[in-house]
C-alpha cells in the first residue's frame, strides 16, 4: 500500500538550488509588478505608492541556472525581466513590516519572463495577465544564498546582460516597494508560507530574447543566474 491513495504518481516538487548545498522546495511563486519607476514609465504605466501590483506564476515555472529553455509556444516577443528573489522561511497572514524580514530564507536573481506580446494584448482588453507572465518555464532563478549569510540586502544591484551586452542595470535600494513591504502587503491577499518566492519587480531595460540568445543575471556579489534561450 502507497502511503497515500493517490491516484496517479504525485507529480514532483519544484525546488531551487541552495548556494552552499542543500534544495529549496517551492511552495507559491509571488511577483511584483512596476516596482521601480523607471520601468512603470517605460512600459507606459503609473507607479501606485499604495499598495504593490502582484500577479502569480506556478511553481513548477522555476528553473535552474545553466539549464537551457526553449523558445516558450505562443509568443513572437519573449522578453527579459531581472528581479530580486526572496525566499521564504516562514509566512503567515497580516504580517508586520517589522517582523517581515523574520520570514526570509534568503535571496537569489531570477528572470520574470515575459511574454510581452500577449501581456499589451491583456492589457488593451483589461484581461488577466496570466498567460504573458505565468507559463512553463518563465521563472528561471540562481541559487538562494540564506540571509543567515548575507544579511538582508536595502541596496545592491541587479543586472542583466545578453550575450555580453549589460541591458537592464538597477539597484533594490529604487524599488518603490521594499521587501518588508511587499510581504506585508502580500500577507493581507494571501496566507504566505514556508516554500515561497517572491520576484519583486524589475529595473528599466526590458527587451527581447531571442533564439540561441545567452543571459547573465546577477544581484550585488551574491547570486549568478546564467542560462540560453533555445530553438
Ligand atoms: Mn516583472
Amino acid at each position: 500500500m502507497e502511503p497515500m491513495d493517490h491516484v496517479i504518481p504525485a507529480p514532483p516538487q519544484p525546488s531551487v538550488a541552495v548556494a552552499g548545498g542543500g534544495r529549496f522546495p517551492v511552495h507559491r511563486i509571488y511577483c511584483v509588478g512596476r516596482n521601480f519607476a523607471d520601468h512603470a514609465k517605460e512600459m507606459g504605466a503609473a507607479v501606485d505608492k499604495s499598495a504593490p501590483t502582484f500577479f502569480m506564476k506556478p511553481a513548477d515555472a522555476v528553473v535552474a541556472s545553466g539549464v537551457a529553455i526553449p523558445y516558450p509556444s505562443g509568443t513572437e516577443d519573449l522578453h527579459h525581466e531581472v528581479e530580486l528573489v526572496v525566499a521564504l522561511a516562514s509566512g503567515g497572514s497580516d504580517i508586520d513590516q517589522a517582523r517581515a524580514l523574520a520570514c526570509v530564507y534568503g535571496y537569489g536573481v531570477g528572470i520574470d519572463l515575459t511574454r510581452r506580446d500577449l501581456q499589451a494584448r491583456a492589457k488593451q482588453k483589461g484581461m488577466p495577465w496570466d498567460t504573458a507572465k505565468g507559463f512553463d518555464r518563465s521563472a528561471p532563478v540562481s541559487a538562494l544564498v540564506p540571509a543567515a549569510r548575507s544579511g538582508h540586502p536595502a541596496r545592491g544591484a541587479l543586472v542583466l546582460e545578453v550575450n555580453g551586452t549589460v541591458r537592464q542595470q538597477g539597484d533594490i535600494a529604487d524599488m518603490v516597494h521594499s521587501v518588508p513591504e511587499i510581504i506585508a502587503e502580500l500577507s493581507k491577499l494571501y496566507e504566505l508560507a514556508a516554500g515561497d518566492l517572491v520576484f519583486c519587480g524589475t529595473p528599466a531595460g526590458v527587451g527581447p530574447l531571442l533564439r540561441g540568445d545567452a543571459y547573465r543575471a546577477t544581484f550585488a556579489d551574491l547570486a549568478v543566474l546564467e542560462g540560453r534561450i533555445t530553438a
